[in-house]
């Protein structure tokens, strides 16, 4: 999801393969997701850890899939502002070099982290309907409509919780990271199409574009969904943008 450095291993880090994936986990990953989710009721902490790791692991392998498409290898890492889904250097003649991507490989890799999470989102959502439950749809901003509420044919609060958040989290925030802000997979993705469209000046509309969404969608964040959380995140991203261009405008 968010894009930051990768923390150094630790001798806690969780470490295991997925289809040949690499995976590491640092340990803080635990405990930023755990004060996260932090809520009066006890039962919903194991839950949304699970939720979350499960969700954030099938986003990075859509990204680590994407990669393995057009040759190249990658590996994940779960930490404490999100996962990442690092590129392996190849041997290239005497050194080192990563598998060149054209820009519209770069969009499907991009695209296929939240795509892998709508994908699970379809899956759980199916299974709801076929052992006899339903989904109901929410109105988002009234004009967006999001199957985000499953109703079970049995009465378990704990897979009732399991699955609406399940599909909150792969849907909701699938959505949000697809907003075109950077670090974000959205921003990505808007660098690699106005790039095409303007090679030199694409990276610096690019940054502008996402001071310009990451300021709208922290507003609509506070008004809208009261969402502290929101706006803060997208309220920091703009700003990162927005220390870029100055970064850019002064030549470094
Ligand atoms: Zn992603």
């Amino acid at each position: 999801m968010l894009m930051f450095q990768s923390p150094p291993p630790t001798r806690y880090d969780l470490r295991f393969t997925i289809a040949d994936i690499p995976i590491r986990v640092h340990p803080l990953f635990w405990l930023i997701t755990l004060l996260l989710g932090a809520s009066g009721d006890i039962l919903l902490l194991p839950i949304w850890l699970l939720v979350i790791f499960v969700s954030l692991l099938v986003h990075e392998l859509g990204h680590a899939l994407a990669f393995r498409r057009y040759g190249q290898r990658s590996h994940i890492v779960l930490h404490f502002a999100g996962g990442l889904t690092i590129p392996e250097p190849v041997t290239w003649g005497s050194g080192l070099a990563n598998v060149s991507l054209s820009p519209n490989q770069q969009i499907f890799i991009s695209i296929a982290g939240p795509g892998a999470g709508f994908l699970l989102a379809g899956l759980v959502i199916g299974i709801v309907i076929l052992t006899g439950g339903s989904v109901l749809t929410t109105w988002l901003l009234g004009i967006l409509p999001l199957p985000l509420t499953a109703v079970l044919p049995f009465d378990s609060r704990i897979l009732n919780l399991l699955v609406t958040l399940l599909l909150w989290v792969n849907i909701f925030w699938g959505l949000v990271n697809l907003m075109p802000v950077f670090p974000l997979d959205g921003g990505q993705v808007a660098r690699n199409v106005l790039i095409q469209y303007d090679p030199l000046d694409g990276v610096r509309k690019s940054l502008w574009l996402s001071v310009i969404a990451g300021g709208i969608i922290a507003l609509v964040g506070l008004i809208f969904f009261r969402s502290i959380f929101m706006a803060l995140l997208f309220g920091l991203l703009a700003f990162q943008s927005y220390q870029s261009l100055q970064g850019r405008a002064m030549g470094f």
